[in-house]
């Protein structure tokens, strides 16, 4: 670990990377791990664009709860420390498959959520925006124009955020350093962006739990 400090020090243009395991550590559940059914249903199904079309009772119901869970809890010492790192300049930017938005509530600033965000919900109709506590009030799903209100998480059946893709690429292709945190690095494009980096020349490290396709690319620290 000594060694992984020192990189960090002595880089500028480090990015980093986190998934579910950066979250379950603020007791956020990780439902994509979950292999319950929530009322009788399968969340993978429930967080699509088919439910929010077919199914928006309980489409709405299943984020009250993931709204609630994230309320209920916060951001921990990990997410300070990487806004740190961002502030003393040794990090280029944040590359996130969470949804939570606790790095930014953290302080960090250069966050690409490359799934979107739990914290604003959005109107279907006007496209304004939210912050998340609302969908928990009486008649929190609808916009004052009369629109039904989403999350702004990115559901299955939908194309990840242009901007944050493009955001995470150019960090990417600069980096001299790609650290992974808590994410198992099984889904595209997750995978895609240690790959590019570690090919344009950057040092690989992965923190995960769980061992990843990945590891053998990686430095050992
Ligand atoms: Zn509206």
């Amino acid at each position: 670990m000594e060694r992984l400090a020192q990189w960090i020090k002595e880089s500028s243009k480090c990015v980093v990377f986190t998934g579910a395991g950066m979250s379950t550590e603020s007791g956020l559940p990780d439902f994509r791990s979950q292999t319950g059914l929530w009322r009788g249903q399968d969340p993978m199904k429930l967080a699509s664009t088919h439910a929010l079309a077919h199914n928006r009772e309980d489409f709405a119901d299943f984020y009250r709860m993931r709204i609630e869970g994230l309320l209920a809890c916060e951001p921990h010492r990990g997410h300070y420390i990487l806004a740190d790192w961002e502030q003393r300049g040794w990090v280029r930017g944040l590359i996130t498959q969470n949804v939570d938005g606790y790095h930014q509530r953290a302080g960090s600033q250069s966050v690409a959520q490359l799934h979107g965000t739990l914290s604003v919900v959005r109107c279907l109709r006007c496209g304004a925006e939210y912050p998340c506590r609302k969908y928990l009030e009486e008649k929190g799903t609808s916009c004052a124009c009369g629109g039904f209100l989403r999350p702004g998480v990115v559901l299955f059946g939908e194309s990840l955020p242009q901007s944050a893709l493009e955001r995470a690429e150019a960090w990417t292709d600069e980096a001299d350093l790609f650290l992974v945190l808590g994410s198992s690095l099984q889904v595209s494009p997750a995978n895609w962006f240690p790959q590019r980096a570690k090919e344009r020349g950057a040092r690989l490290v992965i923190v995960n739990r769980d061992p990843t396709p990945l590891d053998s690319w990686a430095e050992q620290i």
